[in-house]
């Protein structure tokens, strides 16, 4: 079992609707510590890639996502979430469903930071249905950049993102798959890997 899975069966919290909290150490508290190993062990699975940028979504996706631009040494990219329906047109833009606040929200990034130069590792918390990817490998090719790769801290192996962004053809490595939980006892179990 690696970190990140015995931090999740330690202290992750899971909740009715396939909702699983990790707030005391990844997206509300964070620990440091593990956001660095986070880091070092997407530099360790990505290093072989021309990665050029580190993009993500607002706002859990940025903590892990500064840890592996860290690693890598180049700049961090986050799509900033809007409400707003007057899109000025140097933006990106993309519309993404949020799986745990049930809304849609439309994400932008400036098309002054992401080119056809760019050569990107998306790095998100959570993947779950794969709305946030979708957005994300949208905007990447709007800007007419190349996705790199996708890493995922945590991915529950039972909703359809991972099967729908793999069958893409995205190279998406995911630390921990959360093949099952169960809100009655708390339980989560992984996939081996
Ligand atoms: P997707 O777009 O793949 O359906 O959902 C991914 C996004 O929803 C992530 O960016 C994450 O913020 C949020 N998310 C999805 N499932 C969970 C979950 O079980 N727990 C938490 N904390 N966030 C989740």
């Amino acid at each position: 079992m690696n970190c990140l899975e015995a931090r999740i069966a330690k202290d992750g919290v899971v909740k009715e609707g396939n909702v699983l909290k990790v707030d005391s150490f990844l997206n509300h508290q964070m620990d440091i510590a593990l956001m660095n190993e986070i880091g070092k062990e997407f530099y360790e699975r990505f290093k072989d890639l021309p990665i050029n940028k580190i993009l993500t979504i607002e706002a859990s996706g940025i903590a892990i996502a500064y840890a592996v631009a860290q690693q890598f040494g180049v700049p961090l990219l986050f799509a900033k979430k809007s409400k707003s329906i007057n899109i000025a047109g140097d933006t990106y833009v993309a519309e993404v469903e949020s799986f745990t606040h049930k809304n849609k929200n439309t994400v932008l990034v400036s098309k002054q930071f992401l080119t056809k130069d760019d050569h990107v590792l998306i790095i998100d918390d959570f993947l779950a249905n794969g709305c946030a990817l979708q957005g994300l490998i949208s905007i990447v090719d709007q800007a007419g950049g190349t996705v790199e790769g996708i890493g995922i801290a945590i991915e529950k192996g039972f909703q359809v993102g991972g099967q729908i962004i793999r069958n893409l053809g995205y190279r998406l490595e995911s630390l921990a798959i959360v093949e099952s939980m169960d809100p009655a006892t708390g339980k989560v179990f992984f996939r081996e890997q």
